[in-house]
């Protein structure tokens, strides 16, 4: 008998399954809907009343500390093929403020962490259970976004 060596990967056993996660992902829903509309009413070129484009622009799930949002805005533009504003894809500012691009937290979230850490010197875990005490997050979720935000 051998002296056992510890597996490498590609000797795995062909059953092996895959990891499954040590428990099932909560489903969240959102408590509101938001459709935001541009601020913009005018064409900038021609001056008509912009319309909206029939489909939705970043329409995702962003948690706030007031709650989990489901946003979208609907773009704006000139109704007229011929004006250059035809061709524009006018967004609300509101809606760029509630959270960063490619960000499913709310800018209130990401100052509030911010502000924990730099202000109130808390530490990871304190982070987390302020968080924790406001909607569902895990501990090294709370973690990786005072590491990578800060
Ligand atoms: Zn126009």
């Amino acid at each position: 008998m051998g002296k056992e060596s510890p597996l490498k990967l590609s000797q795995r056993e062909p059953d092996a399954r895959e990891e499954v996660p040590m428990r099932t992902p909560k489903r969240l829903y959102a408590e509101a809907r938001i459709i935001y509309h541009p601020e913009l009413l005018t064409c900038l070129h021609c001056g008509d009343l912009l319309v909206g484009w029939n489909s939705l622009a970043w329409d995702k799930t962003v948690q706030t500390l007031d709650g989990l949002l489901s946003i979208a805005t609907r773009p704006g533009h000139c109704p007229h093929a011929t004006c250059p504003g035809s061709r524009l894809r006018l967004h609300s500012a509101a809606a760029q403020r509630m959270a960063p691009l490619g960000s499913t937290y709310g800018y209130d979230v990401l100052v509030r962490i911010g502000w924990l850490r730099q202000h109130q010197r808390a530490t990871y875990r304190e982070i987390h259970t302020d968080l924790a005490s406001r909607f569902p997050i895990s501990e090294s979720h709370g973690r990786y976004l005072s590491q990578h935000l800060y």
